[in-house]
């Protein structure tokens, strides 16, 4: 049984009747949290790896646990994880270090038809940059991965990299990670993981994935904003060139050259987000303490299933998903309203104070694919309800009703 977590999270205290559903976005963050961020800039605020004193310690630290809580939280070792804005700086990053000096012309590069901007842009940029083939694996009609397409691919084509996502943001579809790990790794490629959208579902463990990158975002995992996680694996990140210079990255540092310190240090030049990262180790406690991925996941199923059930009932309403996998696994469920645009179905929700996402949601190429420009996203966290979703069902049907 998934407890009752919602009094940990103060925006609801203060919105008593406010339905939000908008956690894919980003979720809301337990008092935990802003307590820890509010404790650090009160008693303990210091620029880390500098000072000497006994407060510059400190903070570091504090930062310095932060860092071990998250490696472990996601089983990778503390010198894999370097601290990004997010999971779009992660993925440019990779972009420009590993991929620079390991993708040539004529090489490939594997991502699918359900990337977020975030992990297709930088990609589609650097294959015009450096004359690389990018190759897009196609959706079924059910909105899962073709499998055959990825492995044909994969077996004719020179692929250096396959840059996936573990759960798309829009159709809530999830990826078998591990699989298309194994079939990558059998053809030497190398696999970057969007795991933007799973982190905070799921168990994520980077070994059992034998991912060689994993990105995430602070934010959608009840941490601040400003914050994220590139993962490499140590074999990679040991002799990977740093891409952006200055204090807190230097081994050596000279006039005529320098030398750098090694991952994760030599890719965090400057003074690092150190309050929000001790705001996501904060995080991290409140999901230890509290969640239990297992109950997560059937709470998140069992109001998605009773989503996916009452909005099937309205012959206007098309779901886009994998319905089947949703009702099982899933914490998204996305659709369109015949003759009502999407815009105009979360403006009218809005007046119900409920909060859901409607558009491309970064996602226009995909939109492309599905003969869309929009669509209405519902995106569940473990502090939503069946009468939340009892409630946002009738107000849909006093919409048809009236529009
Ligand atoms: N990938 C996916 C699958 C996402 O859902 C998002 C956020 N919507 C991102 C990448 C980008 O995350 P951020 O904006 O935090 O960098």
């Amino acid at each position: 049984m998934m407890k009752n977590i919602k009094k940990d999270f103060p925006l609801f205290q203060n919105y008593k009747s406010l339905i939000y559903f908008d956690n894919a976005a980003t979720t809301q963050k337990p008092q935990q949290v802003i307590d820890s961020i509010i404790n650090f800039y009160t008693k303990h605020n210091a620029n880390v790896h500098r000072g000497v004193y006994s407060f510059s310690e400190t903070a570091t630290t504090l930062f310095n646990n932060a860092r071990k809580k998250i490696a472990k939280f996601i089983n990778a070792d503390v010198n894999e994880i370097a601290f990004t804005r997010g999971t779009t700086e992660g993925i440019n990053l990779v972009a420009l270090s590993w991929a620079e000096k390991n993708i040539f012309a004529e090489d490939a590069i594997i991502i699918s038809q359900m990337e977020h901007f975030a992990n297709l842009i930088p990609w589609q940029q650097f294959a015009h940059k450096k004359r690389v083939r990018l190759l897009i694996v196609p959706i079924t009609n059910t909105g899962e991965l073709d499998l055959k397409t990825y492995q044909d691919f994969l077996s004719n084509n020179k692929v250096k990299l396959v840059a996936i996502t573990h759960i798309s943001n829009v159709l809530g579809t999830r990826n078998d990670v591990e699989f298309l790990t194994q079939e990558a790794h059998k053809f030497g490629a190398k696999i970057l993981i969007d795991a933007a959208q799973s982190v905070a579902h799921e168990k994520v463990d980077v070994k059992k994935i034998d991912a060689d990158f994993l990105v995430f975002s602070g934010h959608k995992l009840l941490g601040p904003t400003g914050i994220g996680i590139l993962y490499i694996k140590y074999a990679i990140a040991k002799d990977l060139a740093p891409v952006e210079f200055g204090g807190g990255m230097v081994k050596q540092g000279g006039f005529e050259k320098s030398t750098w310190l090694e991952f994760p240090y030599s890719f965090e030049a400057g003074t690092p987000a150190i309050a929000d990262v001790i705001g996501l180790g904060s995080a991290i406690d409140y999901i230890n303490e509290n969640i239990n991925f297992d109950a997560l996941k059937k709470h998140e199923a069992l109001l998605c299933s009773k989503l996916i059930d009452g909005l099937s009932k309205f012959p206007r309403i098309k779901i886009l998903g994998p319905i089947e996998q949703l009702k099982k696994n899933g914490h998204i469920v996305n659709f369109v309203v015949d003759g009502i645009h999407a815009h105009d179905v979360a403006a009218y929700l809005d007046k119900h104070n409920i909060c859901v996402r409607a558009g491309h949601h970064c996602a226009q190429p995909l939109h492309q694919v599905l003969d869309l420009d929009a669509s209405v996203r519902v995106s569940f966290y473990g502090y939503n309800n069946e009468q939340e979703v009892e409630f946002f069902i009738q107000k849909i049907e006093e919409m048809l009703k009236k529009l």
